[in-house]
């Protein structure tokens, strides 16, 4: 019988045998020949071209030169010894260095001497000169049997090179199973491959393992990062399906009193065009029979929570419970503070329960829950125990997504008979690529855009050397009647050091603002529930001017009438940290600044997270930033990135591609839902056969 070769596995191709074939399983996952296949290279050498001296940029990977040595000196200082060299071209001359050099070697460069070469190796800059250590060496009549060409060059492991895989055996690994006859199948449709301009993939496979030229690898490189967000996109987007046809929910089809009323009657200011838009979405989505699955993404300040009340006041109108949920004791509180003071004049029970509401307080909140009675519950994971019931829950809205599992997510769908509908709220913005891809089968709402009226946060960044002048703005300020927060690094349960750190500072504080003229609250991780309530108080009733705390903070404070923050050592911070903190200050009428405190020396990584903070206030441009910078697993946390293990699209790079993808897909299944026409056949077969884990396919009918 016919078998693909494709799926033997990989200890029968040549160059492996078990051995190999165990480290390549075990290192990274390769069982079969179409494993390998895809394992890329992920860099090439270049030696389809002759750079000369001039051409050198300090940004080149390895290049190739054609020249002669003209001089070798031998450099002996104390125990290092190296040999030097002079290599000259028709445009120039670079030096060559060799540490640790063989007696046969040096006899070797030495009867080289003034012959036609070719050298090849990664150029360094040193004192503005350019130079190759230990590059590598042909003489010309040798080397022109050698083709021009782009060499793979492959990940790899210490284990893998310890049992014989080095790069070259790698690569002729990859001929080998080449060499086979292989049979290497299309899987996306030809009107896909004629629309957007892509090779084919058996093409594409071939090319990327060893491409021609550039031409040839870039279209590869194409071809195969379409193809990867396209199967991501179809697993997700098909899902989706599956999850409107499956997962039922009760229609909301009624906008009625509770609704109009408070938007026409209490509404305490005009909705944004944003939060307009998004509330539009939402009223959309609830008129379905299908569960609403929907994130709501934007920024801190930009309303979130009044789209959430609007949308509990849906689930009212059509005889239904409301419930919010949030992270924490405090977020849970405010948002209680919030919604009863804007549902004040309507009839509308609301009630807060979290793990430190009393047992005697409790019980009467849990029976109207159950009868009915209660129709708004805002509360903390407490509201997820099980004996938590409601009559007739319709809603869950969940603030700030990335605390809580999607697990956690389904124990509230058990609350109800039919799943209640889901809004999500997240103040962390992160950009559209990977919302799309780690949220691939929700809905998102964007809301971009703040209040009128609000100014935009000032952010400067100023070194220790500042200081005295960071005092004294901060005294102007509070003579203006306003109020300041200086923020520490995280203290870890064992971080003895910076609690240290932040000790010192308050400290250093207090001294530059003494009482009785400021008074200081200080809150961190450490201390008792009680005492942070207290400083914190102060604060909010303004008896204290200045709040020196950790990232405690972060989430969940709000005082209008502080308008500076001051983050030290910001270069310790991530920007969506440095963002969020930010985020405390810029809610009142007046200026509000950001400070960004920092020693003398920064890395490069640190250097663009402030110049980027400094340059915008745009929560999604910072997250921007921070995929570029972090890449999306650090970005979304280790948990999630098991979906982001990309083979070789990139979200921070390859936006267009995956946008263009998504299109397609979404087009495709528009006309063919159940990709039964004869030209997406080969694409759903070859989507069941590797990604069928992802979705329930054959539930879509
Ligand atoms: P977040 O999105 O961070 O949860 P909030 O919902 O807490 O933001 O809103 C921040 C502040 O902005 C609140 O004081 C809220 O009353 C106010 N606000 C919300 N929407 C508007 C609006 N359309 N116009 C003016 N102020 C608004
Ligand atoms: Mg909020």
């Amino acid at each position: 019988m016919y078998q693909n070769p494709l799926k033997k596995t990989i200890e029968y191709l040549k160059g492996a045998g078990p051995e190999r074939a165990k480290a390549l399983q075990s290192e990274f996952g390769i069982f079969r020949y179409e494993d390998l296949l895809q394992h890329f290279p992920f860099r090439y050498v270049d030696k389809s071209k002759f750079y000369k001296v001039s051409e050198i940029s300090s940004t080149d990977a390895e290049i190739q030169l054609k020249g002669k040595i003209v001089e070798l000196e031998e450099i002996n200082q104390g125990k290092v010894k190296r040999l030097k060299g002079k290599f000259q071209d028709t445009s120039g001359t670079l030096e060559l260095v060799w540490f640790k050099i063989s007696t046969w070697q040096k006899d070797k460069l030495k009867s080289d001497l003034f012959k036609e070469i070719v050298i090849y190796g990664k150029p360094s800059v040193f004192n503005g000169t350019y130079s190759i250590t230990h590059p590598e060496i042909e003489l010309i009549e040798d080397a022109k049997s050698v083709s021009l060409g782009l060499f793979p060059v492959y990940p790899s492991t210490e284990k893998l090179t310890k049992r014989g895989i080095t790069n070259r055996v790698m690569q002729k690994m990859m001929q080998n199973l080449f060499a086979e006859n292989i049979a290497i199948a299309e899987n996306l449709p030809e009107n896909v491959l004629d629309h957007f301009k892509l090779i084919g993939r058996n093409e594409a496979l071939k090319a990327i393992h060893f491409p021609k030229d550039l031409n040839e690898l870039n279209a590869a490189v194409r071809r195969l990062k379409f193809e990867e967000f396209f199967f991501l996109n179809l697993a997700n987007l098909s899902q989706k399906a599956v999850n409107k046809q499956k997962n039922k929910s009760n229609p909301f089809p009624i906008i009625g009193d509770y609704f109009n009323t408070f938007y026409n009657e209490y509404l305490p200011f005009e909705l944004t065009n944003a939060q307009k838009r998004v509330i539009k979405e939402i009223r959309t989505d609830l008129r379905q029979p299908a569960q609403m699955n929907r994130l709501l993404q934007g920024d801190v300040g930009s309303g979130k929570t009044m789209v959430a009340l609007l949308t509990m006041l849906i689930a009212i109108d059509n005889g239904f419970q409301a419930a919010l949920i949030a992270p924490t004791e405090i977020l849970a509180q405010q948002h209680f503070e919030s919604i009863t003071e804007l549902l004040n004049d309507l009839d509308v029970s609301v009630k807060l329960l979290t793990g430190s509401v009393t047992k005697k307080k409790r019980q009467p909140i849990l029976e109207d829950l159950e009868s009915g009675e209660l129709k708004i519950i805002v509360g903390t994971h407490a509201l997820l125990e099980d004996n938590v019931v409601f009559k007739n829950l319709g809603l869950a809205v969940i603030d700030e997504q990335h605390r809580f599992g999607v697990a956690q997510r389904a124990k509230f769908w058990r609350k109800a008979t039919l799943p209640p509908h889901v809004l999500v709220m997240t103040a962390t913005p992160i950009p559209r690529t990977l919302s799309m891809t780690m949220y691939g089968d929700l809905d998102v709402s964007v809301i971009d855009e703040l209040p009128k009226g609000r100014k935009p946060i000032k952010t400067v960044h100023k070194t220790d050397a500042y200081r005295l002048s960071v005092f004294k703005f901060i005294k102007d300020e509070i003579a203006k009647g306003r109020q300041i927060y200086i923020v520490y690094p995280l203290i870890e349960e064992s971080d003895k050091l910076e609690l240290k750190d932040l000790m010192d500072g308050y400290e250093s504080i207090s001294r530059a603002f003494p009482l009785p003229e400021y008074a200081i609250s200080i809150v961190h991780g450490r201390q008792k529930p009680a005492d942070k309530e207290f400083e914190m108080n102060r604060f909010k009733n303004n008896e204290t001017q200045i709040l020196v705390a950790t990232t405690v903070i972060e989430v969940g404070v709000n005082v209008p009438n502080a308008s500076v923050m001051i983050i030290e050592n910001s270069e310790r911070f991530g920007l969506s940290q440095l963002h969020q903190l930010r985020g405390r200050v810029g809610r009142g009428a007046e200026q509000s600044f950001c400070i960004l405190m920092t020693g003398k020396k920064l890395n490069d990584v640190s250097r663009r997270r402030i110049q980027t903070m400094c340059e915008t206030n745009d929560g999604f441009k910072v997250a921007e930033v921070d995929l570029e910078l972090r890449g999306p697993g650090d970005m979304m946390g280790t948990q999630q990135s098991g979906v982001l293990n990309f083979k070789i699209a990139d979200l921070a790079k390859d936006k267009e591609i995956l946008y263009a993808a998504r299109k397609c897909v979404e087009k495709i299944l528009e006309y063919d839902p159940t990709l039964s026409l004869p030209i997406n056949i080969p694409t759903k077969n070859f989507f069941l056969e590797n990604h069928k884990d992802k979705v329930g396919w054959s539930q879509i009918s």
